[in-house]
């Protein structure tokens, strides 16, 4: 059996337990070589203990302390290491085949650049690295022979859908592919009345009525920011230009995306929403494995919706296209300057009706550049945070 040892990026998050959770089915096809988290000492002490890496990595050094005590208490063989830049180490440590990119937001971009520029197989969720920088990642992917798989559900189902044989390492060009289908469930305000927008809290933005997320992409997900961010790498990975890709509602987040073909065949991936299908998939590509998740029962399911999503309550969706028309650096702001807006939701200090304007007033701030080296781009992650926290500080300032 051919063993592929694996780095876990965000190992304490939700993607991060359901990749353990698919590993373990098969621990010696699946060694674990490190976990790594921000700082969440007790979750990563119990994944330590049952999966024994041979590394593991909190960023923040004060975690890493914490951890290290706690697993030579408990007898634990794993190595403690500590920062940023320990993430790359292990996602480019040359005995590793496959590392799973699985921290949230702008943090990931580094360590998943150094996972493509080493040609590992590259398990893609930390959609902000493609968006921030598609065209760098992109680049490396090609020119180490990386292979990157998608793990968003709906870029998985898209890759399921297109001929089967291609090297991941080149662009894909879908021969006869007219439109991409992607679906969005609209999260929990898909019927809410627009005029109580303002008053929605961080935990009704979080309940998402068919996926346990991470709170960044659920909030994402409920502004709809996160179909935007999935557009953008969807133009990526696929190499298509934005108006093949054609948006669309359906509420049961059965059909996880289809492609339309010119000779009038459409080709759809459907499944129980259950992340665990496509690491599964990813994982073990070209073949199939087990993946611990329910079968889907086709008599049972009941409807299966499609509908179009209105622009005036998920405006965040019109802003994606807008960073995407603009180009380069665009939506490297644009993914900055959500991320800040998220962040001021969730401490409430910002209502969930004002994400949209803060991310509309950054990318007018700020004009974009040619995305061709990393200094750039983050030069305008830095720049749009600026502006972004500038704006929602006047904001709070206005209401007090
Ligand atoms: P979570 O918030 O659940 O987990 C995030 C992970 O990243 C945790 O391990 C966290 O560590 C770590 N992390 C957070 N901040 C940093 C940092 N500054 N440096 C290093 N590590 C950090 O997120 P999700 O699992 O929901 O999402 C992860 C990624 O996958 C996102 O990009 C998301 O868009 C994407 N994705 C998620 C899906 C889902 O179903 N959840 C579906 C499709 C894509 P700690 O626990 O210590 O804070």
């Amino acid at each position: 059996m051919k063993t592929t040892q694996i780095t876990i990026l965000g190992s304490t998050g939700s993607i991060g337990l359901s990749t353990l959770d698919v590993v373990a089915r098969q621990p010696e096809r699946f060694p674990v070589y490190a976990l790594t988290a921000h700082r969440n000492v007790e979750r990563m002490r119990e994944q330590c203990l049952a999966h024994q890496p041979e590394v593991a990595v909190m960023v923040d050094p004060d975690a890493a302390d914490t951890l290290r005590a706690a697993l030579a208490a408990a007898g634990s063989r794993t190595e403690v290491r500590a920062g940023a830049e320990a993430l790359a180490e292990v996602a480019r440590e040359p005995r590793v085949d496959a590392v799973m990119a699985a921290i949230v937001g702008a943090a990931g971009l580094l360590p998943t650049l150094a996972a493509a520029e080493a040609g590992k197989r590259v398990l893609l969720a930390n959609k902000e690295a493609l968006v921030m920088s598609g065209a760098l990642l992109m680049d490396a992917v090609r020119r180490s022979g990386a292979c990157l798989l998608p793990i968003d559900s709906e870029h998985n189902a898209i890759f399921q859908c297109l001929p089967n044989g291609y090297v991941c390492a080149e662009p894909v060009t879908p021969h006869g592919a007219r439109r991409i289908w992607l679906t969005a469930s609209g999260g929990p305000f898909r019927d809410r009345p627009l005029d109580s927008f303002a008053g929605i809290t961080p935990d009704e933005a979080c309940a998402h009525p068919n996926w346990d997320m991470g709170r960044k992409i659920s909030v994402d997900s409920a502004t709809m920011m996160n179909k935007g961010l999935e557009v953008i790498e969807a133009c990526w990975l696929f190499a298509v230009v934005p108006s093949t890709i054609q948006v669309v509602l359906h509420p049961q987040s059965i059909v996880h995306s289809m492609v339309a073909y010119d000779d009038g065949s459409v080709l759809a991936q459907l499944g129980n929403p259950d992340m665990r299908t496509p690491i599964a998939h990813a994982l073990a590509w070209p073949e199939r494995m087990e993946s611990g998740v329910e079968p889907l029962d086709l008599l049972t399911m009941g409807k299966l919706e499609f509908s179009e999503p209105e622009a005036a309550r998920f405006p965040a969706l019109g802003l994606a296209y807008a960073a995407l028309e603009r180009g380069g650096t665009a939506t490297a702001v644009l993914n900055a300057a959500n991320e800040v807006a998220v962040d001021a939701f969730l401490g409430e200090r910002l209502a969930f009706s004002e994400i949209p304007a803060v991310i509309a007033t950054t990318l007018e701030a700020i004009e974009a550049e040619t995305a061709d080296s990393l200094e750039r781009v983050l030069g305008a992650d830095r720049r749009a945070r600026e502006v972004a926290s500038e704006y929602v500080a006047n904001l709070r300032q206005a209401v007090s």
